[in-house]
């Protein structure tokens, strides 16, 4: 009774608004999802999987320029909201179920790209991570962070323009422990794809130290 009242009052003082269109948000459902019905129902997730090469697939849930799925993804990684996964987890369960669980074998690990530990601490988890998690509990694969280390902190991506400096940026950013990655088939897993030169370079060192097969996970890329 004393908990439903305190919310009420909660309600009124801060009343809880779409993440997009700032509408007030009724009912437990949407207030979880932080979107409106018509906000979350707007997002064009993909039915397809994409190729990077001809030997390496691309899973993403939706495109970046999708307004709604990156307002959720920046909530998620700059925000440090972790609930802002809530709202599209139904939706990474549907896309794993149809498009990834059968083309993987059950020897498959899950390895999120790493952050650098002083930006681990500013930013307090890893947002792969989590994702990775969320695919390993999924599809019942392991997880193994440890396999990837960031050993160079790079400048944030969204900073540099041109692909060419990306590139540079994140030339032997990262450190493979080879052991846990030789012949395995690996499922690589990032929050988004832009320029793709992180997710190259950590293709190029998996390739590297063995690993059998790659593949790569992530929320969103850039059409
Ligand atoms: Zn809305």
């Amino acid at each position: 009774m004393f908990k439903k009242t305190w919310d009420k009052c909660l309600d009124i003082l801060f009343p809880q608004i779409c993440l997009n269109c700032k509408t007030f948000l009724e009912g437990a459902e949407n207030k979880n999802n932080l979107l409106c019905h018509d906000c979350l129902k707007s997002i064009a997730f993909f039915k397809t999987s994409f190729r990077l090469s001809p030997e390496c697939r691309l899973f993403a849930l939706g495109p970046y320029e999708d307004v709604v799925l990156k307002k959720l993804i920046h909530h998620f990684k700059y925000k440090s909201f972790r609930n802002a996964l809530t709202p599209i987890e139904p939706f990474i369960n549907i896309y794993l179920e149809d498009l990834v669980e059968g083309t993987l074998n059950s020897y498959c690990i899950v390895v999120p790209i790493p952050l650098h530990k002083t930006r681990l601490r500013e930013r307090g988890f890893n947002q792969s991570l989590l994702i990775a998690e969320i695919i390993g509990e999924k599809l019942n694969l392991k997880v193994v962070p440890e396999a990837l280390k960031r050993i160079k902190n790079t400048k944030h991506q969204t900073e540099i323009q041109d692909d060419i400096r990306r590139k540079k940026n994140v030339l032997n950013c990262f450190a493979i422990d080879e052991k846990s990655v030789r012949n395995k088939s690996v499922l690589l897993v990032d929050d988004v794809y832009t320029s793709g030169a992180t997710i190259n370079e950590a293709v190029k060192m998996f390739r590297h130290a063995g690993a059998k097969e790659i593949n790569v996970f992530v929320l969103a890329k850039t059409r």
